[in-house]
């Protein structure tokens, strides 16, 4: 559909919708292409590093107040434009209005955080070690990158951009070519909100972009938020030519439910965090571990809440789960039901072929319910990204710790039990980076840090929080002292505090 809308780049504070490649943009719910996004050649790339590589030594020389202020009026530019932003999400993520404004709130939260840069970059001072000062800096990187999943178009993104730009670095942002609408808007409120132009610009693309960006020697970090293949070619590439990288990756998140719990609500947070965002979250759960007897009645639980999910058009009322992404990724997803099916779970709720009347093309795919799920199946040990729900049955807790220690995943897990000595043991026990204690998506919030073990992140830092601001400076040392207090002569043994 070559009328379509062009969806191009944001360089040097100008949009672009220059391209010599596009890629046609969905509305999910529809399964119409609405638009056509530029893929940026690698002239294109070299024009955004270049833009950046000159606003840094002025932008990188502004005082952290400074810097944080620009954030203060961007928060509240994000405040004015939430509505508009969310709208962008789910026409072209799919995910539910409500959802949407729900992710915008996240990323605002993070620009909230980078609000206290002045604070948050202070450094220590120690005073007078014989005659010596010694005292720390945290100097920016230079240009940096980002490249984001289609799953959360504008709250990955703000996980790097504040935290990266008042630290006193340029951004180039690659977010994802099937949601890039939200990228732009982001850029033009950054500009309005007084950022210089070239600090941050955004690249669409494809790999051509993202290998553009690994390859060229202005960049310093690159963060990378998406599936674990991608993960660890972008975590070899930086690394091998000297960059930062952290790189987080795809997860298979378990939820462990003991025989104490309160069955109801566990059977509330398995449907919101198996089903919700069709399972097209890195948090989802997608396999409840049923210790002793809970399976029978956790399923009896789970059985009538999935007939009452509303699935439909996210932008129309009350839908509690919208469709997928792509045709390709139901497609894919619906390969795992058939799969879990030949290798011997037992289907409960099937959710292939599901239609929303009225909107038949759209790229539906319903709820759907798995028993018996065992360790061998792919449904078990692949990440499936849509909303697919797997029961392990257990015998006891010890069991249910070690199954989800020798998943190669561990990114995010919960348990729910009213046993405080089960909750500290599991928490102490479990391999994973995140954990929920009867919370079933424990995202955690903007001053700690996100991030998975395992192969759900490459890397030694995580995301936004104190890490992300590690991340995004260079750790300085330095000892001073004055004539007045220098010893005379020379000194030949190692120095020592005095
Ligand atoms: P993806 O890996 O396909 O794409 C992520 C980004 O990489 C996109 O910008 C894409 O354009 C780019 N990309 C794709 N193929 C590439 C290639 N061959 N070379 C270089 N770059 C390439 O992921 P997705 O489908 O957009 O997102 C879903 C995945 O992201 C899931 O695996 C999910 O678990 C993961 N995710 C992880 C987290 C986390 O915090 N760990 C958060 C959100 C999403």
């Amino acid at each position: 559909m070559s009328d379509a809308p062009v969806i191009g780049h944001y360089i040097d504070g100008q949009l672009q919708d220059s391209g010599e490649r596009f890629a046609n943009v969905f509305n999910p719910a529809t399964g119409r292409v609405q638009a056509r996004v530029a893929l940026a050649s690698q002239k294109t790339v070299d024009d955004a590093v270049a833009s950046a590589m000159k606003a840094f030594p002025a932008w990188s020389e502004q005082s952290a107040l400074r810097r944080a202020r620009v954030m203060f009026r961007f928060k509240e530019l994000l405040d004015q434009h939430q509505n508009e932003l969310a709208e962008l999400i789910t026409r072209e993520h799919g995910k539910v209005l409500s959802d949407a404004r729900g992710e915008v709130t996240r990323g605002i939260e993070i620009v909230e955080f980078a609000c206290g840069a002045p604070s948050l970059l202070k450094t220590d001072f120690s005073d007078n070690i014989g005659g010596i000062d010694n005292w720390n800096l945290r100097q920016p990187l230079g240009v940096c990158a980002g490249v984001t999943p289609f799953n959360f178009p504008v709250m990955v993104p703000l996980w790097m951009i504040p935290l990266a730009l008042v630290s006193g670095n340029c951004f180039i942002l690659k977010p994802s070519e099937r949601d890039p609408s939200a990228s732009l808007l982001m850029a033009r409120l950054l500009t309005q909100a007084g950022l210089p132009d070239g600090v941050f610009n955004v690249v669409q693309g494809d790999k051509a972009a993202v290998d553009g960006l690994l390859q060229h020697p202005d960049i310093e970090a690159i963060s990378f938020v998406g599936s674990t293949p991608i993960a660890e070619y972008i975590h070899r590439q930086a690394t091998s030519r000297g960059k930062r990288v952290q790189a987080l990756g795809g997860a298979k998140n378990h939820m462990v439910v003991m025989p104490d719990a309160d069955l109801d609500q566990a059977a509330d947070a398995l449907i919101g965090a198996a089903y919700g965002s069709a399972g097209e979250r890195c948090m989802a759960i997608s396999i409840a571990v049923a210790v002793g007897e809970v399976g029978d009645r956790l399923i009896e639980k789970l059985r009538p809440r999935i007939d009452q999910l509303k699935i439909g058009n996210g932008m129309q009322g009350d839908s509690d789960m919208g469709p997928l992404v792509t045709a390709e990724h139901k497609a894919r997803v619906e390969g795992f039901t058939d799969q879990g099916v030949a290798q011997g779970a037992q289907l409960l709720v099937d959710g292939r072929g599901f239609k929303v009347p009225g909107a038949e093309q759209g790229f539906f795919v319903g709820a759907t319910l798995f028993d018996g799920v065992t360790t061998e199946m792919s449904i078990y040990q692949e990440e499936i990204f849509g909303p697919v729900l797997g029961i392990v049955r257990v015998a006891d807790f010890a069991s249910a710790v070690a199954l989800v220690n020798a998943h190669e995943f561990g990114n995010g897990v919960s348990c729910f039990t009213r046993d405080g000595g089960v909750a500290r043991a599991f928490a102490r026990s479990i391999k994973v980076g995140m954990v929920g204690i009867n919370v079933p998506i424990p995202v955690p919030m903007a001053w700690h840090s996100f991030g998975g073990w395992k192969r759900s992140l490459f890397g030694d830092h995580h995301a936004y929080g104190e890490e992300g601001l590690r991340f995004y400076s260079r750790y300085k040392s330095v000892m001073q002292r004055w004539p007045d207090s220098i010893a005379k002569g020379p000194e030949f043994s190692m120095p020592t505090a005095k």
